[in-house]
């Protein structure tokens, strides 16, 4: 669980420092990340009260994100877990099959 561990981290009191996980855009929120088998960078739009699904079960929890996106280039599934407070701050997040990246490196050319 390392890789949670280190974005855990991002979210904590070290925000100011690094670039954040999740950008806010008009009503989304977008994510970018890169497949781990073969490379090919995404960028997942995340709509709210649409893809984030309002959690009425947790009390803590807010909005939560399930979703599973599979590239043109391989058919490796990369799944997207995350959780939100009420103010889309990030209380957990998981990605399997992929890095996150930041926009930056999203736009940057390999
Ligand atoms: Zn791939």
């Amino acid at each position: 669980m390392g890789i949670f561990k280190k974005i855990f981290g991002i979210t904590d009191h070290e925000s100011k420092k690094v670039p954040p996980t999740f950008y806010s855009e008009g009503n989304s929120l977008v994510i970018y990340f890169r497949c781990k088998k073969c490379g090919e960078k995404f960028a997942a739009y995340l709509r709210k009260g649409y893809d984030l699904i309002t959690n009425y079960d947790d009390s803590q929890a807010c909005y939560f994100i399930n979703k599973e996106f599979i590239g043109s280039k391989c058919f490796e599934k990369i799944n997207l877990l995350a959780e939100f407070d009420e103010k889309y701050r990030i209380l957990k997040l998981n990605l399997t099959g992929a890095d996150i990246l930041t926009r930056q490196e999203y736009e940057k050319d390999d």
